[in-house]
């Protein structure tokens, strides 16, 4: 037993902890739980925890159903909103084949081989996410079948005593109780729409942290009387919520993207790395924006990126190069701007991490900056500038992925048929219904 299964083993027995849960992620983001008595800890250290794969989304096939969970002792955390004594803890797990490999179809597994990838190439891999959520009055829609926010406030209002700056601050405590630190929250652009940005941290990390705050956020939420959605559009003429991610790449001690003098103070190796992402875009998003919904955000305005392109100050870019001071170059870093908070963010960041990647082993060019509003701009303009569009549709983003070897080879043929597979399902079941807007457009005059 190594030193932090030790620790683990300790903490559990000095802090009383009651239940250990085990916890993993299927193939399109939903949180996996399995609480294990305190006796059974190191047991599952040694051999795994033996469950069924193929009762999760997109594991195993039938055939080879066993599967193990191998839990990541560095993870090892108390749950504070269950309580002080009698404590419930958790733990991130990796999933194992019945020989003890890592699976393949495991979505924690396939960004620790990406960012393996990075390793080889001399890369320490940071993120740091915005996360954007509307907090909704629990159980009741409007007379037109809306959900109903739990404020009318805007972007950065402050709300004396409303449900959202109580929720924040308890919300924030809890994030820090676990671990996760935070930098910023604020109220958003939408009624009830709020951010919370989460400090950098190593890419894992981050995906691992951004799991726990779906949970914490919800169960705050519940706390409040309210409930949470990280998802993508809940109101058609309101901003939706995006998970910007920031990203650096350090080598050892110095950041990559960082060159003093040059344009944008950006290096060679950050101007490949933003080409990487921008010319595969279109094959991952059905990745980084998984919904039939997600499509309704990245086509609805509100600040949600449509085209590729990017630039230095501009909200209609895909990718934004924050500004900072030169005295700052260790804080050069870029925001790709796509993602939306209902992403799976093992998966997510594997693709855009990869995407970066491969701009610098091809050495691709990156096209000019654009400073101005990319949606001002006519079709044929944008085309002129190169400035295509991302898909327009869960259906269009499953068409452009499928042909991508790209993110076959990024997410590994198992997951790549799976999440295909799962999201054909979800198109096929949207494409089949009825849905409101025809009935007001068609059935009182046809
Ligand atoms: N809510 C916007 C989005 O969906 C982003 C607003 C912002 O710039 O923070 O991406
Ligand atoms: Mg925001
Ligand atoms: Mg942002």
């Amino acid at each position: 037993m190594d030193r932090q299964q030790e620790f683990v083993l300790r903490t559990i027995e000095e802090r009383d902890v009651r239940f250990v849960r085990l916890w993993f992620t299927d193939v399109v983001g939903s949180l996996k739980s399995v609480a294990l008595a305190p006796a059974e800890v190191e047991g599952a250290f040694a051999e795994g925890l033996g469950f069924d794969g193929s009762s999760i989304e997109g594991l195993a096939r039938v055939y080879e159903a066993d599967m193990l969970l191998q839990p990541d002792p560095s993870t090892f955390q108390i749950l504070p909103w269950r309580g002080e004594t009698e404590s419930t803890s958790r733990m991130f797990c990796d999933i194992h084949t019945p020989d003890g490999e890592p699976a393949t179809a495991d979505p924690r597994n396939v960004l620790k081989r990406t960012l393996a990838k990075a390793a080889d190439m001399g890369f320490t891999c940071y993120t740091h996410p915005e996360i954007e959520f509307y907090l909704l009055k629990s159980d009741s829609l409007d007379a037109s079948g809306r959900p109903v926010p739990v404020d009318n406030a805007g972007y950065f209002d402050h709300v004396p005593g409303g449900v959202a700056q109580d929720f924040r601050r308890t919300a924030v405590t809890m994030l820090e109780n676990v671990g996760i630190s935070v930098e910023f929250s604020h109220h958003e652009g939408g009624p009830g729409q709020n951010e919370i940005d989460l400090r950098y941290a190593d890419a894992l990390q981050t995906a691992d942290n951004i799991m726990t705050f779906r949970t914490v956020v919800k169960e705050v939420a519940l706390l409040e009387g309210a409930y949470a959605t990280f998802m993508p559009k809940p109101f058609s003429d309101q901003p939706g919520s995006g998970m910007h991610t920031h990203i650096s790449l350090f080598e050892g001690d110095t950041n990559a993207f960082f060159e003093a003098g040059a344009e944008y103070q950006l290096s060679r190796t950050a101007k490949q790395f933003i080409a990487g992402m921008l010319r595969h875009a279109p094959e991952f998003t059905a990745v980084t924006n998984q919904f039939v919904n997600s499509y309704k955000r990245l086509w609805g305005g509100g600040e949600a990126p449509s085209y590729l392109s990017w630039g230095h100050n501009n909200r209609s870019a895909l990718v934004r190069v924050p500004l900072y001071k030169p005295s700052k170059g260790q804080s050069a870093r870029v925001e790709y701007r796509g993602m939306d908070s209902a992403a799976n963010p093992y998966l997510a960041y594997a693709v855009l991490i990869a995407a970066g990647l491969k701009g610098i082993e091809e050495g691709y060019e990156l096209p000019d900056p654009t400073e101005e509003d990319v949606w001002s701009l006519t079709s044929a303009e944008r085309r002129q500038l190169g400035h295509d569009p991302l898909p327009s549709s869960l259906h269009d983003a499953i068409r452009t992925m499928e042909e991508s070897e790209f993110v076959a080879d990024v997410l590994g043929e198992q997951v790549f048929r799976s999440f295909l597979r799962h999201k054909q399902g979800e198109w096929d079941e949207y494409r089949a219904e009825v849905t409101p807007f025809e009935l007001k457009r068609n059935l009182g005059i046809l």
